[in-house]
């Protein structure tokens, strides 16, 4: 969805919820102008400072305190969530009990408590009651049900509530996913785009109103995938990382890393989430809880927050750290190993992603690296066009949101071109797969890629044939505009 002609920029908003997403969020709309409520709870009890100033529960600054301390937080934050620290002084502190008449004053409300239907649900009553005639109402939820959230709320409260799921870091990550509830207003929807786009500077998807939305669905899919073949084919954590990173066009995280970084208990409630919400069994199967991540997650090993994870890094004596990784046989900590192969370091030579993993996915087949590499991406892909129309309706929405939520330099389909769209469903058939039958039907057309450029503009499929992609203002379609042999800009002539 473009975003809208009739946009209507916000100028005050409130955030409840002044944990990680909340206070990113809330800085976030100061950098953009808007004039910011941040609420949280009042606090149960004193901390030790409290008790030594004499202060009481019932003192302003008590009741408070979680939204004071996570703006006077932000100034310390890495990376700096506020563009310029006196942004802070755009954001005002309060509590859910003492200023929820200020959430009147709000054009728009964003709801990023904790991830617990039943608190949602308070909160989104509390901002019925409070919203003032016309104002956004919208959720951060990770993936949790729109309908479920806003159960016993007013048609007129409905129409005006969505989702905008922003990643972490907010003021960093490009993605918003926006996801209309049943009853939303399609123009609601239009300003949110707007909002999103022109004011904060993001990129959006529209996404539906299923588990986990586009990025994490997919993403989540992707990873507990990725441990099953790393078990198969036998792969160090290292060596997973080495192919699962840049060498397949993805952050240099890769899976490992990027799953300490997040944390595996978060990992195992994104999986819960998925699974308890789908009905095909086959699905069920696939979001199951790896049995690694439920040994390390029993032993309190949940990443970085823990110090160990699939990784353990260890300050040695003069402040130096080493990092270890997880042996699989012990399930204790050894030194990281360097690893190198021709496969890995044909993917690193080569340019660009889709040349990277051809790279990985022409070497011989019975390499147990090419064949991971391989099975790990034939997941992903049969996955991703499975899902079309049940969470997204366009492959551009769903490439754009791996791209901007997970860094993957190719979206899923994007990437399937890249390795030749007729001969790997040939090669997926000779396996065995069952090819998602808008994808049989399009390669049964005579088609041979998802995209096509002509004359520097792009185009998808779309319901059978191709349609042209909205172009995104802040987007130079560069491999359409070199195909088409125009120049973006010149420093001049060479000598
Ligand atoms: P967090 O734990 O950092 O913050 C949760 C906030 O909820 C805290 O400020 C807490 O005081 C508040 N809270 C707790 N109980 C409450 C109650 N009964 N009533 C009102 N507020 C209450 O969590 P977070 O990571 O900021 O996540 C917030 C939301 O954003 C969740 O829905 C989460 O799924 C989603 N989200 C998180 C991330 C992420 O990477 N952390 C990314 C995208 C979306």
């Amino acid at each position: 969805m473009p975003a809208s002609a009739g946009f209507k920029p916000v100028r005050r908003a409130a955030v409840i919820g002044s944990g990680i997403m909340g206070s990113g969020i809330a800085a976030h709309l100061a950098n953009a102008g808007i004039e910011v409520l941040l609420l949280d709870v009042v606090p149960a009890a004193l901390t030790a400072e409290e008790e030594r100033k004499g202060l009481t529960l019932q003192h302003p600054a008590v009741r408070s305190r979680l939204a004071s301390g996570a703006i006077a937080k932000m100034a310390k934050t890495e990376p700096a969530p506020l563009y310029d620290p006196a942004f802070a002084g755009r954001i005002r502190a309060g509590n859910l009990e003492d200023d929820l008449q200020l959430l009147g004053e709000a054009d728009w409300i964003v709801e990023a408590v904790v991830e617990r239907l039943d608190i949602k649900r308070n909160v989104l009553a509390l901002a019925e009651a409070a919203r003032k005639p016309g104002a956004l109402v919208t959720t951060n939820t990770s993936g949790l049900s729109l309908a479920s959230m806003c159960e016993g709320r007013s048609e007129q409260f409905k129409r005006h509530f969505a989702a905008t799921h922003f990643f972490n870091p907010p003021r960093y990550m490009k993605l918003v996913e926006i996801v209309p509830a049943e009853g939303t207003d399609p123009a609601v929807v239009e300003r949110l785009c707007g909002i999103c786009e022109k004011q904060l500077g993001k990129g959006v998807v529209i996404a539906k109103d299923t588990p986990n939305f586009i990025a994490n669905r997919i993403g989540t899919y992707g990873m507990a995938d990725t441990l099953r073949q790393i078990e198969r084919f036998g792969l160090s954590v290292e060596e997973a990382d080495a192919l699962t990173g840049p060498a397949m066009g993805r952050p240099k995280s890769a899976t490992f890393r990027m799953l300490d970084l997040i944390g595996l208990d978060t990992l195992l409630h994104v999986l819960d989430n998925v699974r308890a919400n789908v009905t095909d069994p086959d699905e069920k199967a696939m979001f199951a809880r790896p049995a690694v991540l439920e040994r390390l997650a029993a032993d309190g090993r949940l990443g970085e927050k823990t110090g160990a994870g699939f990784y353990r890094k260890t300050k040695k004596p003069g402040g130096r750290s080493d990092i270890e990784a997880l042996d699989w046989d012990t399930f204790e900590y050894r030194p990281r190993r360097t690893v190198s192969s021709p496969l890995i370091d044909a993917a690193k030579a080569a340019k660009g992603a889709g040349a990277k993993v051809r790279a990985l996915l022409g070497a011989d087949p019975a390499s147990p690296q090419a064949a991971f590499a391989w099975e790990t991406i034939k997941g992903t892909l049969l996955y991703s066009a499975r899902q079309l129309g049940h969470i997204a309706d366009s492959i551009t929405d769903i490439d754009r949101a791996m791209k901007w939520g997970f860094g993957w330099e190719l979206g899923p389909f994007e990437l399937w071109d890249a390795i030749g769209l007729e001969q790997s469903v040939a090669r997926m058939r000779q396996e065995g797969e069952t090819i998602p039958e808008w994808v049989a039907d399009f390669v049964a057309a005579g088609h041979r890629s998802f995209y096509r450029q002509e004359g520097g503009r792009r185009f998808y499929v779309h319901a059978g044939s191709y349609a042209e992609e909205a172009q995104k203002e802040d987007e130079l379609p560069l491999a359409a505009l070199k195909e088409a042999g125009r120049t973006v800009f010149t420093s001049g002539e060479r000598a």
